[in-house]
C-alpha cells in the first residue's frame, strides 16, 4: 500500500503552493507532505504493537513447551489466536514497508509526473477518503504500468478511437498517414498503437522533434518515431588544399577520435590529394530468350558502338543529369545481364539509371520481341552485396586519396615508427586479407569510417557493402624516412540530392562539408567532391588504427625484449 502515491492530491497542492511562494517558504511544508498522516501513524504503531506481543508470547510458550517435552503442534486457543494476530500483523506490515517502498516514485519525477500519475489512478478522491482507504484496506498489488514516454504522447479522444480502430485492425496502420492528412499524428497513433498491439513499451524512442512530412513517400513507410545516433566531428582534414570538418555518426567510442588523430597527422604533414578516377552508377536488367543463340545476338548489337549513340539518346530521355557511359553486357546461357553505367549529377542515381534502363528496354523492344525482361535487376549491378564486379569495375565514384606523412609526425602524432608501419600493412591489410579470401577487403578500417558518414550525411548505409572496398598501401620513401600512404576505393556511392540527404539533420552536415545540395557550378561536383572526402577520412582512419596496432605489437615487443627504456603507459596513450 503506497501511501506516498496515495497522497499525493494533498502533496501535489502543496508542490504547486510551494511554486507559487516567492520566499520558498513551502519548503517545509513540502517535506511534510511525504510523511504518513497521524491516523495513519497510529494504525502502524498498533500493528507494531500486536505484532511484538504475540512474538513474545508465542516464543515464551514454545520455550515451555520445550521445557516440559509438550509437542509443539498441540496449541491452545489462545496459542491460535496469537498465531493468527502474528500473520495478520506481519502481512499488513510487510505490506506497507516492503511493497510500498518498492514501488514508491523515484526521485526524479517532475512536480506535473507526480501529479498526472496520481490523478490517473485516483479520480475525484479527496485526501481524506484516501487516508481511510490505506488504514482499512488490504495490501493490493501494485497497478500495472503506465508506460511513460520522453515525451508523453498526448491523444485527444478522437486520436484515441483511431489508435482503437489500429489496434482492433478495422484501419490499416500504414493507412493513417492517407487518411488523417497529418504526418505527424498518424505518427503518435501508429506508436501507441504499436505498444498496445505489442504489450511492448516504446519508451526512449522519441516521436517530438522530428519533421514527419519530410519522409512521407521517399525515406520511411510507417514510421513511430525516430532512432537517435550521436554525431561527432573529426578534422579539420587538409584535402586537396581545403578544410573539411568531418561529421561522423557513429555510437562506436575511438572511432571519432581516432579518425580525428588521423586528420592531425595529415594535416602536420601538408595535408592529403586525391583523384576522381571514375564516376558512373549502374543497374543491369536481366533479359532472356529461348536460344543463347538470341541472347548472344542481343549481346553483340550491345556491343557494337554504332549502336551507341541511338540507346544513349532513349536512355538519357531520364533526367537531364543521366548521361549514358557504358554498356556491358554478360550471358549465361540464354539469359543476358546488362550493366547499364551513367553519370547521375548531384544524386547517387539509383532511380536515375533505373529510369534510363527501363527506356532502353522499352526501346529494344522493338528489334527483340522475343525478349523477356526478367528483371530490372539481374544483381550484376552489384548493389549492396560484396561483388568482385564493383571491386574491379568499380560502381558510382572511384577515388583514390594519398598523403605523404612525414617522420616526426609519424613518431610524434601517431607514436609509432614508418617501419612499423609499413610491415604491418603489408602482413595485415594484404597478406592477411589474402589469406582471408577477402574481396575488397584489403583494409583496416574503411567501413567504420564510410558508415559513420554514410549515416551523418544522410546515405545509403546498406550501400556500405562495396563503398567500403578500399586497398590501403604504404611505403617508406624519401630515403625510408617518411610514409607514403594511400586508399584506393573502387566503389564509393554517394550523392548530395535525392534519398535522405534532404532530411534536416543529414542536410545540416552536408552543409558543413560545403556539399550541400546541388551543385550551382557544375552538376555532380558536390557528389564527386563528398566522395573524396569519404576517401580522405578513410585515409585518416587507416593511418591512426594501424598506428594504434603498431604501436600495440611495439609495446609488446618492447616488453618482451627489453629494448626500450620509454616509459610504456606513454607510449600506449
Ligand atoms: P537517386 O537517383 O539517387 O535515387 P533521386 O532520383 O531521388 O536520386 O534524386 C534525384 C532527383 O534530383 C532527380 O529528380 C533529379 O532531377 C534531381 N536533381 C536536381 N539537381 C540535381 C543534380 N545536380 N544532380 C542530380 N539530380 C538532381
Amino acid at each position: 500500500m503506497d501511501v506516498r502515491r496515495r497522497q499525493h492530491p494533498a502533496a501535489g497542492e502543496r508542490i504547486k503552493a510551494q511554486k507559487l511562494s516567492p520566499t520558498g517558504a513551502g519548503a517545509a511544508d513540502s517535506s511534510q507532505a511525504l510523511l504518513p498522516p497521524i491516523s495513519l501513524c497510529l494504525t502502524n504503531a498498533v500493528f507494531f504493537g500486536v505484532f511484538f506481543s504475540v512474538a513474545y508470547f508465542l516464543l515464551h510458550r514454545w520455550r515451555e513447551k520445550i521445557r516440559t517435552s509438550t509437542p509443539l503442534h498441540a496449541v491452545t486457543a489462545s496459542e491460535t489466536a496469537a498465531l493468527v494476530s502474528l500473520v495478520a500483523s506481519a502481512v499488513y506490515l510487510l505490506g506497507f514497508f516492503g511493497i510500498a517502498s518498492r514501488t514508491s516514485f523515484p526521485d526524479d519525477l517532475s512536480d506535473d509526473e507526480i501529479l498526472a500519475r496520481d490523478d490517473s489512478r485516483s479520480p475525484g478522491r479527496c485526501p481524506a477518503a484516501i487516508d481511510a482507504a490505506v488504514t482499512v484496506t488490504a495490501p493490493s498489488p501494485p497497478p500495472p504500468r503506465k508506460i511513460i514516454d520522453v515525451a508523453p504522447i498526448q491523444l485527444s479522444i478522437e486520436d484515441e478511437e483511431t489508435v482503437n480502430s489500429v489496434v482492433s485492425g478495422s484501419i490499416p496502420s500504414y493507412s493513417l498517414e492517407s487518411r488523417l492528412g497529418d504526418c505527424r499524428r498518424a505518427a503518435a497513433i501508429r506508436h501507441e498503437a504499436v505498444q498496445r498491439i505489442t504489450g511492448k513499451s516504446l519508451e526512449g524512442l522519441p516521436l517530438e522533434g522530428f519533421d514527419y512530412d519530410s519522409i512521407l513517400g521517399q525515406c520511411c513507410e510507417m514510421p513511430i518515431g525516430f532512432v537517435q545516433i550521436p554525431v561527432g566531428v573529426a578534422g579539420p582534414l587538409l584535402l586537396d588544399g581545403k578544410e573539411y570538418t568531418v561529421p561522423m555518426a557513429t555510437t562506436e567510442g575511438c572511432l571519432v577520435a581516432s579518425t580525428n588523430r588521423g586528420c592531425k597527422a595529415i594535416h602536420a604533414s601538408g595535408g592529403a590529394s586525391s583523384v576522381l578516377l571514375r564516376d558512373g552508377m549502374t543497374r543491369p536488367p536481366v533479359v532472356r530468350f529461348q536460344t543463347a543463340k538470341r541472347a548472344a545476338q542481343l549481346k553483340f548489337y550491345l556491343e557494337d558502338p554504332l549502336n551507341f549513340d541511338s540507346l544513349s539518346v532513349v536512355f538519357n530521355k531520364s533526367s537531364r543529369f543521366a548521361r549514358l557511359q557504358s554498356i556491358q553486357p554478360a550471358i549465361a546461357g540464354k539469359n543476358l545481364y546488362i550493366r547499364f553505367r551513367c553519370s547521375t549529377g548531384d544524386a547517387m542515381g539509383m532511380n536515375m539509371v533505373s529510369k534510363g534502363v527501363q527506356n532502353v528496354l522499352d526501346f529494344l523492344q522493338n528489334d527483340f520481341p522475343d525478349m523477356e525482361v526478367i528483371g530490372i535487376s539481374g544483381n550484376f549491378c552489384s548493389d549492396k552485396k560484396a561483388a568482385a564486379v564493383n571491386w574491379i569495375e568499380g560502381r558510382g565514384k572511384s577515388v583514390v586519396c594519398e598523403a605523404i606523412i612525414k617522420e616526426e609526425v609519424v613518431n610524434k602524432v601517431l607514436k609509432t615508427s614508418v617501419e612499423a608501419l609499413v610491415e604491418l600493412n603489408m602482413l595485415k591489410n594484404l597478406t592477411g586479407s589474402a589469406v582471408a579470401g577477402a574481396l575488397g577487403g584489403f583494409n583496416a578500417h574503411a567501413s567504420n569510417i564510410v558508415s559513420a558518414i554514410y549515416i551523418a550525411t544522410g546515405q545509403d548505409p546498406a550501400q556500405n557493402v562495396e563503398s567500403s572496398h578500399c586497398i590501403t598501401m604504404m611505403e617508406a620513401v624519401n630515403d625510408g624516412k617518411d610514409l607514403h600512404v594511400s586508399v584506393t576505393m573502387p566503389s564509393v556511392e554517394v550523392g548530395t540530392v535525392g534519398g535522405g540527404t534532404q532530411l534536416a539533420s543529414q542536410s545540416a552536415c552536408l552543409n558543413l562539408l560545403g556539399v550541400k545540395g546541388a551543385s550551382k557550378e557544375s552538376p555532380g561536383a558536390n557528389a564527386r567532391q563528398l566522395a573524396t572526402i569519404v576517401a580522405g577520412s578513410v585515409l585518416a582512419g587507416e593511418l591512426s588504427l594501424m598506428s594504434a596496432i603498431a604501436a600495440g605489437q611495439l609495446v609488446k615487443s618492447h616488453m618482451k625484449y627489453n629494448r626500450s627504456s620509454r616509459d610504456i603507459s606513454k607510449i600506449v596513450s
